[in-house]
């Protein structure tokens, strides 16, 4: 426990050094502790040194871990960021306050319709796939704007498209980590020119092995699961 703190303290100075070393506004990029196959406990010692936004994988472990620890501490806000099949949407956006896996038309009708159920916004990423290896995200800009398209003319009136998300491939290569980065920021780009009635602010990438990577590329979140919990037991 009193690792997970020390972590996160390390994980917080490297975030700001890189932020400096980049010409980044300081505390701009915000930090994402992935709880996934982490403890309650665990996750409320994170949140007792000052940690608010979580994100986890699997609608299921995280409808168990969270509605208790919002109801204890209501500033704590829970982004879905795994691949999210539509049957499981109903219950994701019950906890979440945003889905940052949207890798589909289909997915963005389903967050909307169960959204519309409960009377509830909810804040959505379009996922990225810029890397070979990663099998998630929107494959073509084709899709991708057939998606954002969908979300104009009051389609969407519970959905708030706020930017976009993307996983570099697991690679000790830094150049392809890059130029996936790269690929992310220059979508961004492209699409809020497209769609300037949007606002794309968030560009959600790094992990623990890249995010230094990822915040001189521009990112405005990473997600760090491994070095602030230390390595995850599948069971
Ligand atoms: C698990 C996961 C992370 C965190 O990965 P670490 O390498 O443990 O920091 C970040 N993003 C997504 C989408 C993940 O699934």
């Amino acid at each position: 426990m009193e690792n997970i703190q020390e972590n996160l303290v390390k994980i917080t100075e490297r975030i700001r050094k890189a932020e400096l070393a980049n010409g980044r506004t300081e505390n701009s990029v915000k930090l994402m502790a992935v709880s996934k196959f982490h403890s309650a406990e665990e996750i409320i010692s994170t949140v007792g040194a000052g940690q608010l936004l979580f994100g986890e994988n699997r609608v299921q472990e995280a409808g168990e871990k969270f509605p208790d620890i919002i109801k204890e501490y209501s500033q704590v806000q829970l982004h879905m960021i795994g691949v999210l099949q539509t049957n499981k949407v109903k219950n994701a956006v019950k906890i979440a306050s945003c889905i940052q896996s949207v890798d589909s038309l289909n997915l963005l009708q389903e967050i909307e319709k169960q959204c519309t159920k409960i009377e509830k916004n909810i804040n959505i990423l379009f996922e990225l796939h810029t890397g070979e290896e990663s099998k998630s995200g929107f494959l073509t800009e084709e899709d991708l704007i057939e998606a954002i398209e969908f979300c104009r003319n009051g389609n969407c009136p519970h959905i708030v498209p706020s930017g976009f998300m993307t996983m570099a491939p697991f690679t000790n290569n830094e150049v392809l980590i890059h130029k996936s980065f790269i690929k992310a920021r220059e979508t961004k780009e492209k699409m809020q020119k497209l769609y300037p009635e949007f606002r794309f602010n968030e560009l959600s990438m790094g992990m623990s092995g890249d995010f230094e990577i990822a915040i001189e590329e521009g990112s405005s979140l990473v997600r760090v699961g491994t070095a602030i919990f230390g390595e995850r037991i599948y069971s």
